[in-house]
């Protein structure tokens, strides 16, 4: 057999074969948590997009940077995770403006502010339906 010509490579090509982490199954309560995500993200969308608002902003828990995501990359996201698939690492969009996302707290309060304007006060909240 030939030496193997990756032997003392750490960037051994074969290591990228390995099988994927294990992906944890999902409980019905995270199912319905991610299938609510889903809909308030549209719902979020719907309203701020044509605002000029391109997605959402979040601060990264690994890196410590805040993360711009796209209304799509986060639709899609979410949609892989519900079929429990393994979402891909974001590529972050080139230069994001800041200006152009919001946070969710900042969706959830301006969706709640709209369903109050046209539906006026109502017992349960927008995200509960
Ligand atoms: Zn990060």
């Amino acid at each position: 057999m030939p030496p193997d010509p990756f032997a003392d490579d750490p960037n051994d090509p074969a290591s990228f074969l390995e099988p994927e982490e294990e992906f944890p199954l999902l409980s019905d309560e995270e199912l319905l948590d991610l299938k609510s995500d889903l809909a308030n993200v549209k719902d979020f969308r719907r309203l701020l997009e044509p605002r000029g608002i391109r997605g959402i902003s979040m601060l990264c828990n690994d890196c410590d940077e805040v993360h711009y995501y796209d209304w799509d990359i986060i639709e899609s996201n979410i949609a892989m995770l519900i079929n429990h698939q393994i979402v891909p690492v974001h590529e972050p969009g080139a230069k994001p403006n800041p200006d152009e996302y919001v946070t969710w707290d900042y969706c959830l309060g301006y969706a709640d502010a709209m369903d109050y304007a046209f539906n006026g006060a109502r017992p349960r909240f927008l995200w509960d339906r």
